[in-house]
């Protein structure tokens, strides 16, 4: 019997609640059926992009370096990163919204290799260091800023060392930590947390068929290989999408649902709502600013300048200095080489940023929480402050996108198209991200009980922080072409 008449003779019954109330669509059960009837080929999937992503990653470092002619079409080198940041970043997240988080589930080489790992290791209780929900953050952090003071995104043996280094700790954890799960996926990975922050604004979701009470729980046995507690499932954040836990000819399991985007976060009182996501929301948003502003900004140079003149004043002389090549971007090859002074600076550069988003979007969060509370919102102010918190998503995400996806724009600038034209689509981005903010941001006031007038007041100050991050991202988008970027890094090159 084939799978499809099968599935007309067998009625699924769905419950209905908030989150299951289902539209489903002939094409979702159709792709429902497809993985699972292909479920164990995906092995050949992993295979093939795991073979691909270390070609990618070594072959380029035994070709030339690129000169003046090159472009990614006669030289590996520049072809590898524009693969990498050019296509490889900003689709995976572009496809968060319309297909959740498909890239870890079905594609994903590192986290097939964890998994493979954990399945011929020692297969230890996940630690508690590793289920802290700050492991990402920090994660996530940590790569960011190593990535920028290493120039991961034009050196390939900064990626090599970024996406080789992740690799290996992603087999180390898999080796010891977890029973035939994906410990590294849902508790440390950089890119786990982005996306899985994101995937609440996706379009669709796997949702059970017959939902419990009470929650999101933690499920260390089961059949889901990021530990959740598939019939508690109440949020998308920790779903890699991997198809194990749907049989669509089951009354149990999950099913793929269709929504409305951003549907999970007008309804996050109910879906585990968790302050590590706010958190690594705010702080993301600002280290991505602070690692496109500081190659940009003209005064950036200049503190550069008074703090090293401050160092050898003082007699510090090792400041300019080279460091290490595992710690900084150091290519005499390239005439590129930064110093202890580069390397502070950026680090400086890009906490100062954080930290000045993350105060940017807790304060103007405070006050629109407070004036919920004043106009009837309901619980306490610390709980409305946490919902609210989620409104930011939209134009966390652009940040992100924007901040550390620039190769594609400057491949398309390359590539002939005006660089006006991609300045325009630079700021409807972020024009749409910030409509979709605040439309998220007046449906969860609403939800907490806000009267009209108290909705739109408490709007403001959120409305403004949103525009406040979009404003500081100006000039990125319409202050700086790529030709100017490029005449920076040779300014630097002759500091240094
Ligand atoms: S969480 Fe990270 S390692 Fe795991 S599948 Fe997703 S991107 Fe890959
Ligand atoms: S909930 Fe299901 S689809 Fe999502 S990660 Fe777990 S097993 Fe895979």
């Amino acid at each position: 019997m084939s799978s499809s008449s099968h599935l007309k003779k067998i009625p699924i019954k769905i419950a209905t609640n908030s989150v299951s109330s289902a539209r489903r669509w002939p094409w979702m059960l159709k792709v429902e059926e497809w993985f699972y009837k292909h479920k164990n080929q995906l092995i050949f999937v992993h295979i093939t992009m795991f073979v691909f992503f270390m070609s990618m990653m070594i072959i380029p470092l035994f070709t030339k370096f690129p000169d003046v002619n090159a472009n990614i079409w006669n030289n590996l080198r520049l072809l590898s990163t524009f693969l990498f940041w050019g296509l490889w970043f900003p689709l995976v997240f572009a496809s968060v919204i319309f297909a959740g988080r498909i890239w870890c589930g079905v594609l994903c080489p590192m986290g097939a290799a964890t998994e493979w790992a954990n399945k011929i290791g020692f297969q230890r209780p996940i630690p508690a260091w590793l289920r802290w929900e700050g492991t990402p953050v920090l994660s996530f952090l940590l790569i960011t800023i190593l990535g920028q003071t290493l120039d991961v995104r034009d050196e390939n043996s900064a990626m090599l060392e970024i996406f080789g280094g992740t690799l290996l700790l992603a087999l180390i954890i898999g080796i010891f930590f977890g029973r035939n799960k994906r410990a590294w996926c849902r508790h440390a990975c950089p890119i786990g947390l982005l996306l899985g922050v994101f995937s609440r604004l996706s379009v669709i979701e796997f949702a059970p068929k017959l939902p419990q009470k009470g929650g999101d729980r933690y499920a260390e046995r089961g059949v889901c290989p990021t530990m959740i507690d598939i019939n508690h499932k109440a949020e998308s954040r920790h779903c890699i999408q991997c198809f194990r836990c749907v049989k669509p000819a089951s009354p149990g399991g999950l099913f793929l649902r269709f929504r409305k985007a951003g549907e999970e976060i007008l309804q996050i009182r109910h879906r585990n709502p968790n302050w590590a996501e706010i958190w690594f929301m705010f702080l993301a948003t600002g280290v991505s600013l602070g690692g496109f502003l500081w190659l940009i900004l003209p005064q950036y140079q200049t503190w550069r300048q008074q703090v090293g003149n401050w160092f050898i004043n003082h007699g510090w002389y090792w400041i300019g200095n080279t460091g290490p090549s595992w710690l900084m971007s150091v290519h005499p090859e390239q005439h590129q080489a930064y110093n202890w002074l580069d390397f502070m600076m950026i680090i400086a550069f890009m906490l100062v940023c954080m930290l000045f988003c993350t105060f940017v979007l807790c304060a103007t969060n405070a006050l629109s929480s407070w004036l919920a509370g004043k106009f009837n919102g309901d619980r306490t102010f610390k709980s409305r402050f946490l919902e609210s918190g989620y409104q930011f998503a939209p134009i966390a995400m652009i940040s992100i996108i924007i901040g550390l996806g620039d190769q594609l724009f400057k491949q398309l600038q390359l590539s002939g198209l005006p660089a006006d034209l991609i300045s325009y689509f630079k700021i409807s981005l972020f024009l749409l991200s910030i409509v979709w903010s605040i439309y998220l941001g007046y449906h969860i006031l609403k939800n907490q009980g806000v009267t009209k007038i108290g909705r739109f007041l408490a709007l403001i100050p959120s409305a403004l922080g949103s525009i406040i991050i979009a404003a500081a991202w100006w000039p990125a988008i319409f202050g700086v072409h790529f030709s100017m970027l490029a005449e920076y890094r040779a300014h630097l090159a002759i500091l240094s």
